[in-house]
């Protein structure tokens, strides 16, 4: 496969989508919390997955996904470029999920997953019905 990048370049390029996104997904949502009265949740859980929020008197575990990195339909990220390389990367991504979600079920945690899209117009309605 031929790549326009050099593997030095595609990893900052990656780091730089992969932080700004969940740095300011996060942020919106203690927002939302806030203007939505939502208490008792916590942060840098290290449960399977590593959620972006528990709330531990509820057993709910909240995560925030990126469209992109998860594969949402919301929009057509996918870079011209590599488009196979990032689809099998997007892909692993969504199985990857499928099992977080599949084994934090087991353990019994309601898992609620809400799309970054969501989060930015407000949309936490997935949430407020677990707690
Ligand atoms: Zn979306």
């Amino acid at each position: 496969m031929t790549d326009t990048f050099s593997a030095k370049k595609r990893s900052e390029i990656m780091r730089a989508i992969k932080s700004q996104g969940n740095a300011s997904t996060e942020k919106k949502l203690i927002r939302l919390f806030k203007t939505n009265k939502i208490s008792g949740w916590r942060r840098n859980s290290t449960i399977l997955g590593r959620p972006d929020f528990v709330f531990p008197q509820r057993r709910v575990a909240l995560f925030a996904d990126g469209c992109f990195w998860h594969g949402h339909g919301c929009r057509n990220l996918t870079p011209a470029q590599n488009a196979e390389y990032w689809q099998k990367k997007i892909q692993r991504n969504i199985e990857r999920d499928k099992e977080v979600t599949k084994t934090l079920k087991k353990q019994n945690w309601q898992v609620v997953r809400i799309w970054e899209c969501e989060i930015s117009r407000g949309d936490i309605g997935k949430l407020k019905s677990r707690l």
